[in-house]
């Protein structure tokens, strides 16, 4: 191909990605984290714990403690229009996808000073141009405290049920805990990137090697944390499948640490340097003045 439209191979470019979008939507692709394959979708960063059912009632109750749900229940607050507010979710604490993902490498690849939430009502800046998980999932937690959305949160619980009830005039939000819980208003914020997608491949369920999805990173088995440092990869031979935004945080991290790197990609992905760097009065653009004046997040928006 040269800089000449005229001599692209349009045909040959088509068929191309014609051969790479059938390999993403045909034959066989995922498998649900469930069944013998449950422990891939296990929380290991939680405690297990017991309570007894709950069966009070609310004025909302948010379904997902991710971005979303802390946001439904953040502006819920500023409006002064409800008293309590119920999130439920199985994490053990708020964040959503920022709980759940702790991979080494993890960082938000779009502006983090467009992409967090709420960082003016929090009088705060990212410390860089593509926040760590780390500092993500501290802002979520943060976001829960000055909102007092920890107050009446029903975490490590999952809702299995909502019923509108016409007698009550309210919502019944039924949960893996027994609980029966009433709510005027439900407020769904259960996103959907935060299920493991696993692999259908043949032996993945007689796999005798170790293995995990990056969604739920075992810093027991690798050693380190989000930061890095594997030390427990020493001397291993570790595959990795997939070289998409995950595959392409984690795959320096695990290079660094094992002894030998198997990267499996099915679609190339096209990638840059992140080029992250702590924001300045001006940034790294003149239009992204961050933490510069009352209104920044709106102006950078
Ligand atoms: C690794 C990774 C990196 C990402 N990076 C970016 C990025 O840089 N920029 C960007 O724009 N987006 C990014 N995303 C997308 C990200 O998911 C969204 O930006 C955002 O965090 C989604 O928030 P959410 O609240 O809608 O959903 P989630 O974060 O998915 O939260 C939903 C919550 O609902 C809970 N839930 C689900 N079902 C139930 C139930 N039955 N009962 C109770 N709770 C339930 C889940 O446990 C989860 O905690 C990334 C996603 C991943 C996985």
């Amino acid at each position: 191909m040269t800089e000449d439209d005229s001599t692209v191979d349009l045909a040959a470019v088509r068929e191309k990605y014609r051969a790479e979008r059938d390999k993403r939507t045909t034959g066989r692709r995922y498998r649900p984290a469930r069944g013998d394959l449950a422990r891939y979708a296990a929380d290991p960063h939680a405690e297990p714990f017991e309570r007894a059912p709950l069966t009070d009632t609310v004025d909302v109750a948010i379904v997902g403690g991710g971005i979303g749900g802390l946001l439904a229940g953040a502006r819920l607050r500023e409006s002064g229009a409800v008293e309590t507010i119920r999130i439920f979710d199985p994490a053990a604490d708020v964040g959503g996808t920022w709980y759940w993902n702790r991979f080494p490498g993890l960082r938000c690849d779009v502006e983090s000073y467009i992409y967090m939430p709420l960082l003016e009502e929090l009088g705060t800046v990212p410390t860089e141009k593509y926040a760590t998980g780390a500092e993500i999932s501290a802002h979520c937690q943060a976001i829960a405290r000055e909102y007092d959305l920890y107050r009446d949160a029903c975490l490590q619980t999952t809702v299995t049920g909502i019923a509108w009830d016409d007698s009550a005039g309210c919502w019944t939000i039924a949960t893996d805990r027994g609980d029966r819980v009433r709510a005027r208003f439900v407020c769904l914020a259960i996103g959907s990137l935060h299920r493991p997608k696993l692999p259908d491949l043949p032996g993945i369920d007689t796999f005798r090697g170790h293995s995990f999805h990056t969604s739920r990173w075992d810093f027991a088995y690798t050693g380190g944390d989000s930061s890095g440092g594997l030390v427990g990869l020493r001397g291993k031979r570790v595959a990795v499948i997939g070289t998409g935004a995950t595959g392409v945080q984690v795959i320096p991290h695990l290079a660094d640490w094992a002894e030998h790197l198997y990267v499996f990609q099915r679609t190339p992905p096209r990638s840059a340097p992140a080029a992250t760097a702590p924001p300045t009065r001006t940034g790294p653009r003149a239009w992204n003045p961050a933490g510069s004046s009352a209104g920044w997040t709106t102006s950078t928006c």
